[in-house]
């Protein structure tokens, strides 16, 4: 039998290295931080690059506090529970954690997971059924995408950030108008006006660093008597004026129904996610969702670190006033050079090649030419990205130096001269 699975895989995997979008790993050999140890391509001897492209926002991936806290509670608390969380696998530190980020966020409950992949994976399944109705932003993450898949909800999509659509899907889905969005048989879609309505949208974009208008979703929400939900992911702990992500920078914290994020971007980068919000939302998430009653409980070491993470941020504004600093140094500084950047306040820089027929030769040319010149950038073209919008997307951290960001800005001027882009 496998004889022809074989073929068959070969045959795709020609296909997409054909295409070029061959995904290749990169050997990092040291810790990971603004100057990392890569050996690339396979086999190359190792050289140290300035890393550009993680999203170690705050720097804490290396962090020397939290790395002191995670080998005593290694000690104290050993390397893995064996378990899930309602057998035997709730330490102290996993309740503390909960409590923490509840109180980070003011919410009333939270619920860990293994990732956000997960809490997305088992969020909408427990809370929406067949008489439901969920909206979700076209450009979403993809572990929101999926989690949607699996529950019975009817779904509606609006067009990016456009506040008209989602108002008109929003009519549609109170309404009860038959709007089947392809999946199963038409006919049997029940056309009642939804029972209950969730809005899900990420915080910010990962491909644009642009925030959702949260302020506009939590207004039209209101109006259509639907509930929020937001993955934050990609602003938790560096985003908003004490890290409380895209929903405190749109100023709408308290009106959010549900939250989520990771530990895997700035909040020291190991991996853990989790849900927040209303009590309820969380303790039917204990009873039901599956990610969180069937897969293991995060491990102590994460548990016990990202509380310290989370005691760090809090009781500091340096390290987020450093990342927004470098992020609009480097922002002005591209600008000024004459890159055509995606305007905004994220530390996800993304420089595109729309002028250009050939953007996706360019950003790959670039991006090669950039880590020649020890800059570790990653070019993206279509189907990552709208055809004609490719672009290198540069990720800046608190932990680079003003002078490793100038390094950055220095070969970004050299290699773009080079390639003819400014
Ligand atoms: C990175 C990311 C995730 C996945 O987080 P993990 O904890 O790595 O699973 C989910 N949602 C968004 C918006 C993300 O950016």
């Amino acid at each position: 039998m496998y004889q022809r699975v074989r073929y068959d895989l070969n045959q795709e995997l020609s296909k997409i290295k054909e295409a070029g979008l061959f995904k290749e790993e990169r050997l990092i050999l040291s810790a990971q931080k603004p100057e990392i140890d890569v050996s690339y391509p396979k086999g190359a001897e190792s050289r140290a690059v300035l890393n550009f492209c993680s999203n170690n926002y705050l720097g804490l991936a290396n962090h020397p506090n939290l790395i002191e806290v995670a080998h005593k509670s290694l000690d104290k608390y050993g390397f893995g529970l064996a378990s899930v969380r309602f057998i035997c696998g709730t330490q102290d530190i996993h309740k503390e954690l909960e409590r923490k980020i509840s109180e980070f966020y003011e919410t009333e409950d939270t619920i860990l997971y293994s990732s956000c992949f997960d809490a997305n994976g088992g969020l909408f399944e427990p809370i929406l059924s067949p008489e439901d109705a969920v909206i979700t932003d076209a450009l979403n993450h993809a572990s929101i995408i999926d989690g949607i898949r699996l529950c019975k909800a009817r779904r509606f999509i609006y067009e990016h950030s456009d506040m008209k659509s989602l108002e008109n899907v929003l009519k549609k889905a109170r309404e009860g108008i038959d709007l089947w969005d392809g999946r199963g048989p038409g006919l049997s879609c029940d056309p009642s006006p939804a029972r209950n309505i969730m809005i899900s949208t990420d915080g910010v974009f990962s491909m644009d660093g642009d925030i959702a208008r949260l302020d506009e979703i939590v207004a039209l929400a209101k109006e259509y008597d639907a509930m929020v939900m937001v993955d934050d992911s990609h602003a938790t702990g560096f985003f908003g004026q004490k890290g409380r992500g895209a929903v405190e920078y749109c100023g709408v914290l308290g009106q959010v129904d549900i939250i989520t994020s990771t530990m895997g971007k700035a909040m020291g980068g190991a991996s853990g996610g989790f849900t927040t919000g209303k009590k309820e939302v969380i303790e039917m998430l204990r009873q039901k969702s599956r990610p969180y009653l069937f897969s293991n409980t995060l491990a102590p070491v994460i548990a016990a670190t990202s509380l310290a993470a989370f005691d760090l941020l809090t009781g500091s504004d340096d390290l987020r006033k450093k990342l927004m600093d470098n992020t609009a140094y480097f922002r002005k500084s591209m600008e000024e050079l004459g890159f055509d950047i995606i305007k905004g306040v994220h530390p996800i820089v993304p420089v595109l090649f729309r002028n250009f027929e050939n953007d996706a030769q360019l950003s790959q040319a670039m991006a090669r030419d950039l880590y020649e010149e020890g800059i570790y950038v990653i070019g993206f073209f279509f189907p990552v990205v709208p055809r004609g919008q490719s672009r290198i997307r540069v990720q800046i951290s608190a932990a680079h130096t003003v002078e490793q960001i100038d390094k950055a800005i220095a070969a970004f001027e050299k290699v773009g001269k080079r390639n003819k882009v400014i």
